[in-house]
């Protein structure tokens, strides 16, 4: 290999192709304000043969983007914290807004799923986000990843009237000894009430990790799971 990013690479892989980098290990400082990137050249890719499919959503192309980098949460199984550091940073509602009606515009975007590891752990740029679709009667579907701990019925609802079609969050065990043991901060209670809300509203639900894992398993996916039974 010839280099190495650690960290944020918008700025380092700039640096690289225009010749400014002197080390061959670059370790890049946070970034303070995610607006300040460019959208993605997406003319480079859109006609590219990757899967621009996704089976939560009714239609393609379906786009990706990473609205939001570092989780503040500390359960001791992840790697984020390790990767990102501890400094949450996002795009601006209105900037998400915005790059989604672009590839609407441009490439007939029919679905959003959004690659971070917590779209809502900030709630006033979640119902921003919500309201600006709403608002501006853009119809996309959407899905994002999340804890079911920054969630409640209102939200869901608001999210789901906004497009969101699925909501993927870490259920990670169903043995409330083992979420404290994993510090992962959350409840069984908490998680059949999403569970509940999603089902009220339509919304899919693939749950993270250990759920995911036993699902795949030849001997343990037909056996239900006596805690989910909402
Ligand atoms: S909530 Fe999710 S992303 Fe955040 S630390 Fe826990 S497992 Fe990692």
């Amino acid at each position: 290999m010839d280099f190495v990013v650690q960290g944020e690479g918008e700025q380092a892989i700039l640096d690289i192709v225009e010749g400014r980098a002197q080390e061959r290990v670059l370790r890049c400082r946070r970034l303070d304000n995610l607006d300040d990137l460019p959208m993605p050249a997406w003319d480079y890719f859109i006609h590219q043969p990757y899967n621009w499919g996704g089976d939560w959503f009714p239609g393609t192309p379906v786009f990706t983007m990473n609205t939001s980098r570092v989780c503040p949460f500390h359960c001791t199984f992840c790697s984020v914290g390790s990767i990102w550091g501890r400094k949450y940073t996002g795009f601006s509602a209105e900037r998400i807004v915005a790059d989604i009606d672009y590839l609407m515009q441009h490439y007939g975007a029919r679905g959003i799923y959004f690659r971070e590891d917590n779209f809502t752990v900030n709630r006033e740029r979640t119902e921003k986000f919500c309201h600006l679709l709403l608002d501006r009667g853009i119809k996309i579907a959407w899905a994002c990843e999340t804890r079911v701990d920054t969630l409640d019925r209102d939200l869901v609802d608001l999210m789901h009237r906004a497009g969101l079609v699925t909501l993927y969050y870490g259920v990670e065990s169903g043995s409330q000894e083992v979420l404290n043991r994993l510090q992962k901060k959350i409840t069984l209670d908490q998680t059949r009430a999403t569970f509940g809300w999603c089902r009220e509203f339509g919304v899919k639900t693939p749950p993270a990790s250990l759920w995911g894992c036993l699902g795949k398993h030849p001997r343990i996916s037909s056996k239900p799971w006596p805690w989910l039974t909402i």
